[in-house]
């Protein structure tokens, strides 16, 4: 081993024990910690948060990453060690820029921002919140500018923190064909709604039997319970302190069949991807998932292309049905299939179908992009949010908080991350379609067997954690780049079909 590649060991394993402390805490306090301790837990989180950046952010790293950076000494490391020592320049880079000060008033601002946004969202009212944003662009704005190259846009720099190559050059292609398909085709499908009956999804089904449902589901996909847990929260979602504890959550609400089998579904395909880790990588800046889009597609693909199809319900429906005899006694597959496929425009993009589901980000790419290219005044924001709506889903929504204000990740400043949960979706339609051709994936889901897909994206995905950027992986695994056209055409083949249009 490149004896400075080891002396670097030590300062990943220190600063991977913090991580993993603080997310358990983040875990805890999603799911059992009393209400009474988040003002505790918060301060032991800043001392960790912290802690863990002064590991990492020191002189000692500093000087063995720039011996790293040399091209002799790089080309003598591993894969996964060159993916390490990238991952770990990019974010020592990204943090070192900023002066502490202004980091801290940033942080600051942040603790700040949350209880402001939660009383503007309950309230409904933007203007409370619009200084605050305001402000939090204005930083964002500042630490990304301290970032810039020769010129390089600002936003590009946001986009890149949540998916490397994926610039608005990239986006704005990739949305136009979203725009330009799916708006039409939604326009078709309202119109024949009527034509779906999906009225047993509500009604009574006891938290209790959901749950065992759930649970038997995520095994069926492959969730290795020597290895993870299974919890309740608020929202539903997937943690990993290592490869072998990796921890999904769900939410079961009585009156609602599909809501939490699907969770269930997605955050399974979250917790198979952490799972499947190589041992040799876990606990350091490679041992995750290389980036949000990535992960989104593994989630998707399981809970969108193989659970939303008949084919991973023949042998499975039989059970649903003895589960809940009475509720689906009048229910067939195809009504059941149908229903859990059905397409209603909306407001609330967390609730969104497939198809309504890129046009929720559509529209917040393009806001985003008008913020950070100076293109609009933040308190037209909510105008232009309505008006967006209406042009592309028919909706508009009677206030802010389920209006812009719906979604926190602008108050935690988190702009530029959006576009990672439809690229999620465009990548895993080209997984499906490449996975396809490759092996008997209909007769295999018809058997019940679905042990050579999870094999095969453990062996080809997941095993390499974030050795290869997301672009490079996906040309490893389907001999091609990014490419939207999958995603399209699946859509549109999909809906067609359902409505018979
Ligand atoms: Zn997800």
């Amino acid at each position: 081993m490149n004896k400075h590649y080891e002396q670097l060991l030590p300062y990943l394993e220190r600063n991977h024990a913090y991580q993993a402390a603080l997310a358990l805490f983040s875990w805890d306090a999603e799911t059992l910690a009393p209400i009474s301790a988040s003002e505790y837990t918060a301060k032991y989180v800043g001392i960790l948060s912290e802690e863990a950046y002064h590991i990492l952010i020191c002189d000692e790293v500093k000087e063995l990453l720039h011996k790293l950076s040399s091209k002799k000494e790089y080309d003598s490391l591993t894969v996964s060690e060159q993916a390490i020592v990238r991952l770990l320049q990019k974010e020592y880079d990204k943090m070192s820029c900023i002066p502490a000060k202004e980091y801290r008033e940033f942080s600051e601002l942040c603790a700040a921002a949350h209880p402001i946004y939660c009383r503007a969202k309950q309230t409904g009212k933007f203007e409370d919140f619009a200084p605050t944003l305001e402000k939090l662009i204005d930083y964002t704005r500042r630490f990304a500018s301290y970032r810039a190259k020769n010129g390089e846009s600002l936003y590009n720099i946001l986009l890149n923190d949540y998916e490397e190559g994926f610039t608005t050059e990239v986006l704005d292609d990739f949305f136009s064909k979203v725009r330009e398909a799916i708006v039409p085709l939604l326009k078709k499908v309202t119109e024949k709604n009527n034509t779906i009956d999906k009225s047993y999804n509500i009604s009574f089904y006891p938290v209790d039997i959901q749950s065992g449902f759930c649970r038997f589901l995520s095994g069926y996909l492959g969730f290795d319970f020597n290895r993870g847990v299974i919890a309740e929260s608020e929202h539903p979602f997937t943690t990993s302190l290592h490869n072998h504890d990796v921890r999904i959550t769900n939410h079961y609400y009585s009156d609602n069949l599909e809501s939490s089998m699907f969770s269930a579904i997605h955050e399974t395909g979250h917790a198979l991807y952490e799972m499947g880790v190589d041992d040799s990588i876990t606990g350091t800046p490679a041992g995750s998932g290389i980036s949000m889009g990535m992960h989104e597609s593994q989630s998707r693909f399981y809970e969108n292309m193989i659970g939303r199809s008949k084919d991973f319900w023949i042998p499975l429906f039989p059970k649903l049905k003895e589960t809940y005899p009475e509720e689906l006694e009048q229910v067939s597959l195809d009504d059941f299939i149908a229903g859990i496929n059905k397409a209603e425009p909306g407001l609330i993009r967390t609730e969104a179908d497939e198809l309504t589901y890129p046009l929720h980000i559509l529209i917040r790419y393009e806001l985003e992009k008008d913020i950070f290219e100076g293109n609009c005044n933040i308190a037209d924001l909510p105008k232009l949010w309505a008006k967006k709506y209406e042009e592309y889903l028919g909706v508009t929504p009677d206030n802010d908080g389920e209006g812009i204000l719906q979604d926190i990740h602008w108050a935690l400043a988190s702009f530029g991350y959006f576009p990672s949960y439809a690229i999620g979706s465009a990548i895993a339609a080209q997984l499906y379609d490449y996975l396809a051709q490759r092996m008997p994936l209909s007769d295999y889901l018809k058997e019940g067997n679905l042990v050579p897909v999870r094999e095969y994206l453990r062996d080809h995905i997941h095993k390499y954690g974030a050795s290869y950027p997301t672009n490079e992986l996906l040309k490893q695994v389907t001999g091609e780049e990014f490419n939207p056209d999958y995603y399209i055409r699946y859509l549109t083949e999909k809906y067609t079909t359902l409505y018979h249009l």
